[in-house]
């Protein structure tokens, strides 16, 4: 295939807002990609060259572009970055120049999908010295093949700024549609890529052999979409949903997945991400387990042993950054609480109830690093209570009560998980929210060049992002600060492809963030789109940001069915 034709049809999918109108448009595109090509076409149309657990980063320096633009071009490079600076978009700025490009090179020929795919995991991966040139001499290259539409997309890809605004729920679909003409393949295709966490993958597969999707297997080093939890207001509501259960307490920490393959470890974030070197301490005690090969989850929590209590979420946090892990992993040694086993020696134990699990966990952890989380078996609501009112006196968030005869469901929010927290309680209630925008400041914040956030919510059946609140308050004068510079990285000229909104905010970035938002209650109001039914939407009413939640991914916010239940509708 060649990439004029994806750079075509991402120029469409860029017009357009309607997300059956994206999912023709790609199932197009993949139905005309053979099975070497598709996985390839999948990660680019995503903005990405691998899946995010295999750790390549994008995000080559604008300066190297620029560099790259001149020499494929000829223009100088002052010009280049003037035009830059006024359009905001190194993409649109290689398009200009290359549509004036004042010389043609001689081995300029049409460029297949494939050999771009290459040279972008060159540029990604190649490093040591010498490898900023070499990065620049594969992106000229690219670029004296390109037309002017083919640069707007290889240089926003290799910046790391490809904003098509496709969600996996689109891919899947339009994979769906390329081969029957409609969605009845997509359960099989999700449940496939709940496994594995490739999407790319699963396109191949789908391409090649459409009967294995049905019979995918869970390997070990592609991790599994974790499996979510609902929520429910009460510990009478609970037993009433999920009668006799367990009852776990919720630790606030940092979710990991684990596999292990004779004497190799990886360790997955929730949002997928390779963290295993920011995990010595962890690592080890994992390949000191008596098995060959093992997949479980837990949460990492830094423990004060002296004090028997648990640091804080930001405390835990101090090894997420790059340098000092040694440091922060005897200074915060921690505790990982182990809640599900999903692999264990050649058997699929995501399949056996939680109950079976439950006891294979119980008979693996020993009480060290790894520990086997608190639970006990409940059927009255008097004692989930002692047990919630228990976690919250030991620091903790709350609980979560699992249904013990339910398999463990990958990537999906099903009553096999329920959770009761601490701020449930009638003043406080929070949802984790997604960042579409957000405000400059008036008065004295104009100095922060920030007033506050438009946040919004994932409506999964719809595949659309709905705005539910804007929030002013809850900001100290630092997070001004970085909130304005985080969200000037990712800002974008146009409101987000996959948004229904009724008001603008000053900026609109792209949705990549989530944060957790405390309110008093949920009304209704017209200038909100999340749920919205004769006019109006759900809005929460004095919104207050609580914290950024970067440990989860945009699909993770709070859903608007989640929302509606929330508002007793
Ligand atoms: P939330 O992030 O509020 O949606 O709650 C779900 C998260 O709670 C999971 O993703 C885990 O990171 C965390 N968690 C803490 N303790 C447990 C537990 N015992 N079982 C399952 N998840 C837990």
């Amino acid at each position: 295939m060649l990439f004029s034709l994806a750079a075509q049809r991402f120029h469409e999918i860029e017009k357009i807002r309607g997300r059956l109108e994206m999912t023709d448009i790609l199932a197009d595109l993949f139905r005309m990609a053979l099975p070497n090509e598709i996985s390839d076409l999948v990660y680019l149309t995503k903005g990405q060259l691998l899946p995010p657990y295999k750790g390549i980063d994008l995000g080559l320096g604008e300066r190297f572009a620029e560099e790259a633009i001149s020499i494929s071009t000829g223009h100088p490079k002052s010009n280049i970055q003037s035009y830059f600076k006024k359009s905001g978009d190194l993409g649109l700025t290689a398009e200009h120049f290359v549509s004036e490009r004042k010389q043609q090179s001689l081995s300029s020929s049409e460029l297949e999908l494939s050999y771009v795919y290459d040279a972008m995991l060159k540029i990604a991966t190649s490093s040591g010295t010498g490898s900023q040139q070499l990065k620049i001499r594969y992106l000229s290259d690219l670029l004296n093949s390109a037309t002017p539409i083919e640069a707007r997309y290889i240089v926003r890809f290799v910046l790391g700024q490809l904003r098509l605004g496709v969600g996996d729920p689109t891919i899947l679909d339009a994979l769906s549609v390329s081969k029957t003409g409609d969605k009845s393949l997509r359960n099989e295709l999700e449940n496939a890529y709940n496994l594995c966490s490739d999407l790319g993958f699963v396109a191949k597969t789908f391409k090649e052999t459409p009967d294995k999707i049905k019979e995918f297997q869970i390997e070990i080093f592609k991790p599994i979409r974790p499996a979510l939890a609902e929520r429910l207001k009460t510990p009478e509501e609970i037993i009433k949903k999920l009668g006799r259960c367990f009852v776990e307490y919720k630790y606030d920490g940092f979710r990991l997945m684990c596999h292990k393959k004779g004497k190799e470890v990886e360790i997955y974030s929730r949002k997928l991400e390779k963290m295993t070197h920011m995990f010595p301490d962890v690592k080890k005690a994992i390949l000191s387990l008596p098995h060959d090969e093992i997949i479980f989850e837990g949460e990492a929590l830094a423990f004060n042993k002296k004090e028997d209590r648990f640091y804080s979420f930001q405390e835990t946090m101090h090894r997420r950054r790059k340098h000092g892990i040694k440091e922060a992993s005897l200074k915060y040694p921690l505790r990982v609480f182990i809640f599900d086993i999903q692999y264990l020696d050649g058997r699929n134990t995501s399949i056996l109830s939680f109950k079976q699990r439950r006891e294979i966990i119980e008979g693996i952890f020993p009480k060290g690093i790894l520990h086997t989380s608190d639970g006990w078996i409940v059927e009255k609501p008097a004692k989930l209570r002692k047990i919630f009112d228990d976690a919250i006196s030991k620091g903790l968030e709350g609980v979560m009560a699992k249904d013990l005869n339910s398999p463990y469901v990958a990537g999906k929010r099903k009553f096999a998980w329920v959770k009761l927290k601490k701020s449930y309680g009638a003043q406080m209630d929070t949802v984790d929210a997604v960042i579409l925008g957000y405000y400059k400041g008036k008065g004295a914040r104009a100095i922060f060049g920030f007033g506050g956030l438009l946040v919004g919510t994932y409506n999964n059946e719809k595949g659309r992002f709905e705005t539910i609140a804007k929030i002013g308050t809850g900001f100290t004068e630092q997070e001004m600060e970085m909130l304005r510079e985080m969200l000037d990285r990712i800002k974008l000229g146009h409101p987000p492809h996959d948004l229904d909104y009724e008001i603008k905010p000053d900026v609109w970035v792209k949705p990549l963030y989530i944060v957790e938002v405390a309110f008093d209650e949920i009304t209704r109001s017209p200038s909100h789109t999340c749920g919205k039914k004769e006019g109006k939407g759900y809005a929460l009413r004095f919104p207050r940001m609580i914290r950024i939640r970067d440990d989860k991914g945009i699909y993770d916010s709070t859903t608007t069915k989640e929302i509606k239940r929330m508002a007793g509708s």
